[in-house]
């Protein structure tokens, strides 16, 4: 990567972006070392202004950054780095330094979580007892989902009503995983189909 760092300090600035919801969780700074150390270890390092020196994002609080992609911007002296962080990546304790966890992009954090149930959940999952019944059952209790929110549509009581629209798009997820589909594919037939 042919990276233009700062002329003066070295340094790049590094978006780090959570790549499963694409939340942004911090900006940090990088010099050529922390970018090879990120590069091979996989987990992300910076270079801390403040006390000068490499930095191991996570080394005292554990909270490490799980490398995923590095990308530069259009003009070379910027990085998108994604990753899946292990926990909250601020200091102060909130999950982003821009703020909590944020719902929108939340599918796809369940998304991740309902495949990994699939491939090696215990066996008291719902969601791996509920695919393990067969594609049929799967689709079955989607409909019965689908019209359980068509029911609370006729009514005014909200709660019941975000209840079963989340029901319904959970067991959607469950058979998109189960039919071995993502999300993103769904997103991508409605791009396309607006671009119409
Ligand atoms: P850590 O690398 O998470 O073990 O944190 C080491 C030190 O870096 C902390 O004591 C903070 O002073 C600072 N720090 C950690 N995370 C952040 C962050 N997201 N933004 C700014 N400073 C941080
Ligand atoms: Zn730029
Ligand atoms: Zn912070
Ligand atoms: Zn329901």
């Amino acid at each position: 990567m042919n990276i233009a760092f700062d002329k003066t300090t070295g340094l790049v600035p590094a978006i780090i972006q959570d790549a499963t919801t694409l939340q942004v969780l911090m900006l940090g700074y990088m010099n050529q070392e922390a970018l090879d150390s990120t590069l091979k270890e996989k987990k992300v390092y910076f270079y801390s202004r403040s006390r000068q020196k490499l930095w191991l994002k996570g080394e005292t609080s554990g909270a490490f950054l799980h490398l995923e992609s590095v990308e530069m911007d259009c003009d070379q002296d910027a990085l998108l780095v994604r990753v899946r962080p292990e926990s909250v990546v601020c200091h102060t304790g909130s999950f982003s330094c821009f703020g909590e966890k944020s719902p929108k992009g939340f599918l796809y954090g369940l998304e991740a979580t309902i495949r990994q149930r699939l491939e090696n959940g215990s066996d008291s999952s719902y969601t791996r007892s509920l695919v393990e019944k067969g594609i049929n059952k799967v689709a079955q209790k989607v409909g019965e989902e689908a019209v359980e929110l068509v029911i609370e549509a006729k009514d005014n009581n909200r709660e019941l009503f975000l209840g079963e629209a989340a029901d319904l798009l959970y067991h959607t997820l469950i058979l998109l995983a189960a039919k071995g589909e993502e999300l993103q594919s769904v997103e991508k037939v409605l791009l396309e189909r607006s671009k119409g």
